[in-house]
């Protein structure tokens, strides 16, 4: 209930932040025709399933997206909370998520993301990672800096190859959320993110490639595969940790 609750807020963010819009005031209110939403149709979800996806005002379609959104946060929120137990990560680990879901969904429906978005992530997570560090819960400031460098100089490589020979694969958006994800999860574990990622990307491009719903040198909404890895990294990071000992020693 919680993740839902957060998964509602999140798609207001998502939706206002982008146009530099409050997202305190104007309160909620139908896209269409500007009626200020009671609190009977705010309620996550389910005010979506009894209006059956319209606005109880106009009848104008409401978005499928803030009900995908409000499900999905509450089932990661879930997933969290089942794989990683009450423990001081947890909240951390949360707020991760909601801003991986933010990005995707900037990403998805703009094609792109812009600064007012991606700066102010990095700049919470920064101080998340310094708080930590400062606590004494995770003193691993070189790899936390490893981990950003290492992901933004991954992902501003391939930038870099892509602006010389003239084709547009990834945005300058997602060089900077590849060291968003690296300061998330540190280094070595920046690796995995990134493999899940261009796997997960990969594999999904050359589907849609075959079932003739995309179009090579269109760019991919990359956010969404790095938010990915990134998530399964977070959530499986030290069982990930153990298989590269493994598979190295
Ligand atoms: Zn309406």
């Amino acid at each position: 209930m919680i993740g839902i609750s957060f998964g509602s807020f999140l798609n207001v963010v998502a939706d206002r932040v982008p146009q530099r819009k409050s997202i305190v005031s104007p309160p909620s209110h139908c896209f269409n025709c500007g009626h200020v939403l009671e609190a009977r149709d705010l309620i996550p979800v389910v005010s979506y399933l009894v209006l059956k996806g319209r606005c109880r005002y106009c009848g104008a379609g409401i978005p499928l997206r803030s009900m995908l959104v409000e499900l999905i946060t509450g089932l990661l929120f879930v997933l969290a909370w089942a794989v990683l137990g009450l423990q001081w990560q947890l909240p951390v680990v949360l707020l991760y998520i909601c801003i991986l879901i933010v990005l995707s969904i900037t990403d998805l429906e703009s094609g792109f993301l812009p600064g007012i978005i991606i700066y102010p992530s990095i700049g919470i997570v920064l101080i998340i990672t310094l708080v930590k560090i400062l606590a004494g819960l995770s003193p691993d400031i070189i790899g936390a800096g490893i981990g950003f460098i290492a992901g933004f100089g991954f992902f501003f490589l391939i930038w870099c190859i892509a602006w010389l020979i003239k084709k547009v694969v990834i945005g300058f958006g997602d060089v900077l959320m590849g060291g968003l994800i690296g300061l998330m999860v540190g280094f070595p574990l920046v690796a995995a993110a990134i493999y899940v990622a261009v796997l997960m990307g990969g594999l999904t491009v050359i589907l849609m490639v075959i079932l003739k719903l995309w179009k090579l040198n269109q760019p991919i909404p990359f956010a969404l595969f790095l938010a990915s890895g990134a998530v399964v990294t977070l959530l499986w990071g030290r069982e990930i940790s153990n298989l590269i000992s493994l598979l190295v020693t």
